[in-house]
């Protein structure tokens, strides 16, 4: 471990976790998008899935399914959700030279890559019963498919 790195434990009690009892709660959020690179704020929505797993420590995955929507955090704030929009467009343009589309006479070769670039899942510390999310950090869902689409969100609480 780096000399520069510190830890500080939270808890003085040995976790659940630690006791070798290791509990797994699952839910799901649907959710319709508009497509074209919606970004969507989850933060709510996945604080409330997790609650339901009435855990005070653990690791909370929140998924999505499908190979062209992803989930990240950022500050979720028109800016913001401008220049990702913006960024994307530049390095991922939505019309360009595509195999995917090419081959399956598919329009949205573009959507798959964006969505594998961000990656389909993020991990948030639970902590306190809470997502241990910065105060300008929020989960959001962007979906890149080039149509409106209905998605399954699911939501792991590991504690
Ligand atoms: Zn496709």
């Amino acid at each position: 471990m780096s000399d520069s790195v510190s830890i500080a434990f939270l808890s003085g009690v040995l976790s659940p976790l630690a006791c070798g009892v290791v509990t797994v709660h699952t839910g799901e959020l649907e959710l319709s998008t508009r497509g074209d690179t919606d970004v969507i704020d989850i933060t709510a929505d996945v604080q409330r899935a997790a609650a339901d797993a009435r855990a005070d420590d653990g690791l909370v995955t929140t998924f999505v399914r499908g190979s062209t929507a992803a989930i990240t955090t950022m500050e979720f704030e028109p800016g913001g959700v401008a220049d990702l929009r913006a960024l994307l467009d530049r390095l991922i343009p939505p019309e360009g030279d595509y195999e995917h589309n090419r081959l399956n006479q598919d329009t949205n070769s573009h959507a798959h890559q964006r969505a594998s670039v961000i990656g389909p899942s993020e991990q948030v510390p639970l902590v306190g019963g809470r997502l241990g999310l910065g105060t300008w950090q929020q989960l959001v869902l962007i979906d890149f498919d080039d149509r409106p689409r209905q998605r399954t969100v699911v939501v792991q609480v590991i504690s």
